[in-house]
């Protein structure tokens, strides 16, 4: 099962984006070239406890042709309603309710979707009398929070995920995999869709236990069972939101965390453009199994070396990808689509191999002894533990004397030590370095 979602709604100003920051908080970037990422003020990743979760800033979106607040609120709410485990409305302590408050919260009401209701900025607990009026929206409790002073949203969140289903009854069980298919639009993300699925697709409205409108897909091959998370490009569906471009980006990021594998799709007949680059930039950064597929490949005029040009800009392109496998398919003439699924099942067990501590520290061991650790006034790095901390992606740690002297050119030496010794083809590996002697 995907994560739950969260989706912030409210009239502008009342300090959406403001907690929506507070909620996502920041991802520590591991990687040194990085993918040309722009983090979208829109959507992100929130943890709480021991709840993880998506967050979706509704505010974020622009729809474009009207200014009217209540036209943007209703497209918002639509949205939040579609997509949401759980809505939470922002309201402002300091101006209180407002006609275009108890709008929205009626909007939201039909819908049946649990709804909690915030009353930002209240900075301080003499503010916490005015609250009261917030009942009248019908919303039930409202929560007294200040997102710039960081307060109430513990009990914000309490609240907020006792409406996210029971991961323990998630019932897709360890051996599934959940794969995504992600591209920019006309790529072919559709067609090979349904060619992977060929006639064994099963359409499912509704998995057993999810509150938001399930639209996974799950099937099986040769004994091994996945799920298809659908991206923007699956369900074209008409609305006005899901026209802007930012709402496609958000539902391929969301596709892309709840994914163990994620397909990368091309259009081997047009090359590879920026949109290309960002759209497999978030792959990477989410830690995610990646797969590049070349689609549209009986497109091309072609000659003995066409494959391996194509390669090798792709290489020079992505460049932070080079762990990831390369297939060129047509999905039109079914082209190799059958070797998909046997990459997607190396790449998934790569992404959840674990090495024994015993044999990671031999191989550090040896690694040190090839090329000394760098060295920085009189002082060298001293590696004295190896251990893989996770699984999905494989993340190391390396406990040494001062993590100072670490290099990252050091540290990718290690990891290609690694990768030199196991199959990781096709997932990340990290490699984290703590202080320990
Ligand atoms: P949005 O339009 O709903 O996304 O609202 P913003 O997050 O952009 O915030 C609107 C304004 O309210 C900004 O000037 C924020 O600094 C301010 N603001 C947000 N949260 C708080 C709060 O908890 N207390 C106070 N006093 N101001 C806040
Ligand atoms: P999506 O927007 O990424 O889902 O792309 P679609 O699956 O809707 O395909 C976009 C267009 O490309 C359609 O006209 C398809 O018929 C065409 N197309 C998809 N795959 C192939 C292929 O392998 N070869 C060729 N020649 N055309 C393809």
């Amino acid at each position: 099962m995907g994560l739950p979602v969260v989706a912030i709604v409210g009239r502008p100003n009342v300090g959406k984006s403001t907690i929506f920051n507070r909620l996502i908080g920041e991802r520590i970037a591991i990687v040194e070239d990085k993918p040309g990422v722009t983090r979208d003020r829109l959507y992100g990743k929130g943890e709480w406890l021991t709840h993880t979760f998506h967050v979706i800033d509704t505010g974020g979106i622009e729809f474009g042709e009207t200014d009217e607040i209540l036209t943007q609120m209703r497209y918002q709410a639509e949205l939040a309603i579609d997509e949401a485990t759980v809505i939470v409305m922002i309201t402002d302590g300091r101006t209180g309710v407002t006609d275009a408050d108890l709008e929205l919260a009626r909007m939201l009401n039909r819908t049946g979707k649990p709804i909690v209701l915030a009353v930002n900025k209240v900075d301080n607990p003499e503010m916490r009398a005015d609250i009261y009026d917030f009942y009248t929206l019908g919303l039930g409790e409202p929560f007294p929070i200040s997102g710039s002073h960081g307060l109430g949203l513990g009990d914000m969140l309490e609240e907020v995920a006792k409406h996210f289903p029971d991961p323990n009854e998630d019932e897709s069980g360890e051996d599934v995999i959940r794969v995504s298919i992600i591209g920019r639009p006309n790529v072919g993300k559709s067609s090979l869709t349904n060619a992977i699925l060929g006639e064994e697709r099963v359409i499912v409205s509704d998995v057993a236990g999810t509150t938001r409108d399930a639209i996974d897909t799950p099937f099986e091959r040769d004994g091994q069972s996945y799920i298809l998370v659908d991206t923007a490009g699956m369900r074209k569906r008409g609305k006005v939101y899901e026209n802007t471009e930012k709402y496609s980006v958000m539902r391929a990021m969301r596709a892309i965390e709840d994914s163990d594998v994620v397909l990368v799709v091309l259009n081997g007949e047009e090359g590879i453009i920026e949109q290309d680059k960002k759209i497999a930039g978030y792959a990477h950064e989410a830690g995610r199994g990646v797969i590049i597929i070349v689609n549209k490949w009986d497109a091309l005029e072609k000659d003995d070396k066409t494959m391996q040009r194509f390669t090798e800009l792709i290489r020079e392109e992505f460049k932070y990808l080079d762990y990831a496998p390369i297939l060129y398919v047509s999905a039109k003439s079914k082209q190799r689509v059958h070797t998909i699924l046997p990459k997607v099942n190396e790449v998934a067990e790569a992404h959840s191999m674990r090495v024994p501590t015993s044999v990671l520290n031999d191989l550090v061991t040896d690694a040190t002894i090839r090329t000394p650790p760098p060295s920085d006034r009189g002082k060298r790095l001293k590696i004295n533990y190896a251990t893989q901390a996770t699984v999905k992606p494989p993340t190391f740690i390396l406990f040494v004397n001062d993590p100072e002297l670490m290099h990252f050119s050091y540290e990718r030496y290690i990891e290609n030590k690694i990768r030199e010794a196991f199959v990781f083809e096709g997932t990340p590996v990290r490699i984290w370095t703590r202080k320990k002697t």
